[in-house]
C-alpha cells in the first residue's frame, strides 16, 4: 500500500533538490543504463484505466505572478476601501519553508511588502536564528490588504482572501509552512482552538508540515513567550533538511 503523503512529500524534496542543483548550474547527470532503463519503464504507456478507476491528474503548479494578476486591483471585499498597497507575499517562490501572518499592518500597507514592522523585523531576527534568511523563505498573510486599525479580519474577509493564500501556498509547495499567531494557525487548520493550545507541534495542510507559533507582534507585548517559540523553532530545526 502506497503512503501517498510520504510519496508526495519524497517527490517535493526531490523537485527542490533538483531545482538547487540546476539553480547552482548542474546541467545533467551521468545514469548508468539499468537507472536509464528504470526511467524509460516508468514512461511507457500502460493499459488505459477503466472509467471508474480514472484518476484525477495533478495539476501542474501555477505560477505566483498568475495569481498576482487574478488578484488584479482587488475589489472583493470591503477592505479594499482602507488599504493603500495589496501585499501578496514575498521571498522564494521555492522556499522550503513558509511563514503566514495575519495581515499587513500600517508599514507593510504602506510598502507593499509583508512583515516590515517593528513584527517584521522580530520574524527577521527568528528567521536568522534558524539559520536561514528571508530571501530563502516565503512570507505571507491570510488577508492581503490592511484591515483598519489593525483588528482581526473578520471570517468573510478571510473567506474571500484565503483562496488566494491557498493558491500561493500549492503554487511553492513549502515542506513546512509556520503559521504565525492564532489567526493563521486556525484559518489554515480549520479550528477554533487557540494558538496557546496549537502551538509546539506539527500538523498537516495538503501533505504540507504545519507549525503554529506565536505571532512575533504578540511577542514584543510579551517576551517571556520567546522562549516557546524557540522551542517550535527547534522542532522545525529538527526536521527541516538543511543543507550540507
Ligand atoms: N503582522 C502580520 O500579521 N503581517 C504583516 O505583514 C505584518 C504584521
Amino acid at each position: 500500500m502506497v503512503d501517498t503523503q510520504k510519496f508526495v512529500q519524497t517527490i517535493d524534496e526531490l523537485v527542490h533538490t533538483l531545482r538547487e542543483l540546476a539553480d547552482s548550474g548542474v546541467r545533467g547527470f551521468d545514469c548508468a543504463p539499468e537507472s536509464l532503463n528504470t526511467l524509460e519503464s516508468w514512461g511507457r504507456r500502460r493499459r488505459p484505466p477503466r472509467h471508474s478507476q480514472v484518476q484525477p491528474q495533478p495539476q501542474p503548479a501555477e505560477s505566483l505572478e498568475v495569481i498576482r494578476e487574478d488578484i488584479g486591483d482587488c475589489q472583493r471585499c470591503q477592505l479594499c476601501r482602507s488599504r493603500t498597497r495589496i501585499v501578496f507575499g514575498a521571498g522564494s517562490p521555492r522556499a522550503r519553508l513558509m511563514f503566514i501572518g495575519e495581515g499587513p499592518g500600517q508599514e507593510e500597507d504602506r510598502a507593499g511588502e509583508p512583515f516590515v514592522g517593528a513584527a517584521g523585523q522580530l520574524l527577521t531576527r527568528i528567521i536568522a536564528a534558524i539559520k536561514l534568511s528571508r530571501e530563502e523563505v516565503y512570507i505571507a498573510n491570510v488577508v492581503k490588504c490592511r484591515p483598519p486599525d489593525n483588528r482581526t479580519p473578520a471570517p468573510e474577509e478571510i473567506a474571500t482572501c484565503s483562496p488566494f493564500l491557498r493558491r500561493q501556498i500549492l503554487s511553492i509547495r513549502p515542506l513546512f509552512i509556520c503559521t504565525l499567531g492564532g489567526c493563521a494557525a486556525q484559518s489554515l487548520l480549520g479550528t477554533t482552538e487557540p494558538i496557546s493550545r496549537l502551538r509546539g507541534r506539527l500538523y498537516g495542510y495538503e501533505g504540507i508540515r504545519v507549525l503554529p507559533t506565536f505571532h512575533p507582534a504578540y511577542l514584543l507585548r510579551n517576551p517571556e513567550k520567546k522562549r516557546a517559540v524557540w522551542d517550535d523553532m527547534k522542532l522545525l530545526m529538527k526536521e527541516y533538511p538543511y543543507e550540507g
